[in-house]
């Protein structure tokens, strides 16, 4: 049975000054469940503050990285860089790089590849376009991105991937994925994943779902069979928020 992750993702938000305070709003709350795990990815310029002050019961993520260990590639973070400084996840193919920023099924696969490399945890996000959902691309899209983002790693790293799916109509709009229809999808991603390696090993794998999670639907999204735990966006930007979805997981 995969372990569940309460993830937050801050995006372009909160830098170092509010970092610390989301920290210090943070420390009167002590969570410590032995099958849950939670985790927060800072923006990078927050990382280092976030590495030295967060508790012990927190892990921290970068939100990307690139593919490259070094070299002329200004503006860019590498994975050796995150390694370094201790970070344990790092999210790879949000869909905002994918949209925004133009990535692509193998740049996502290449930085899951260097990832593993530097012990990384990587954090695969998926999911499907409102359009290719009234499409019924759904399974397509998310067997798609499974397959390419893993491809060419060995089978026994599997155990070493997080994956989060995010529907992007949900993804900051208020406009969640039942239960259900996240469930479907979840269990597709886990089909895909053993037909890659085994049952046993898809089963340790934590499937996250993502988009528009709050204290008031998160246990809709845990209850599910194949569902391990949420990566949130909006809602973990504030330490009482974040805590309360703590508690109701586990
Ligand atoms: P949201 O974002 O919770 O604000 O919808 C989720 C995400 O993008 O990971």
């Amino acid at each position: 049975m995969a372990r569940t992750i309460i993830a937050g993702n801050w995006k372009m938000n909160h830098g170092p000054k509010e970092t610390q305070q989301f920290l210090s709003n943070l420390s009167d709350k002590y969570f410590d469940k032995p099958n849950v795990e939670a985790v927060v990815c800072p923006p990078f310029i927050s990382l280092p503050i976030f590495q030295e002050k967060v508790p012990k019961w927190l892990s921290s993520g970068a939100q990307n990285m690139y593919f490259e260990e070094s070299g002329a590639f200004t503006g860019e973070i590498s994975p050796k860089m995150l390694a370094d400084l201790g970070v344990k996840y790092v999210i790879i193919g949000h869909s905002e790089r994918r949209g925004l920023f133009n990535e692509k099924d193998d740049d996502v696969n290449k930085k899951v590849r260097i990832a593993l490399k530097y012990g990384l945890i990587p954090i695969i996000c998926v999911g499907e376009t409102e359009n290719e959902r009234d499409n019924n691309k759904t399974f397509e899209v998310v067997e798609r991105q499974v397959k390419k983002a893993i491809c060419d790693t060995v089978k026994e790293t599997l155990k070493c991937l997080v994956f989060a799916y995010e529907p992007v109509w949900a993804i900051g709009t208020g406009k969640a994925s039942s239960g259900k229809d996240a469930e479907e999808v979840c269990e597709k991603i886990r089909g895909v994943l053993s037909s890659m390696g085994d049952l046993n090993q898809a089963n340790e794998i934590p499937i996250l779902y993502g988009g528009s999670v709050k204290p008031e639907n998160l246990e809709e999204y845990l209850s599910q069979p194949n569902i391990n735990g949420a990566l949130v966006g909006g809602k973990s930007l504030d330490a009482n928020s974040f805590s309360e979805l703590l508690d109701l997981a586990g």
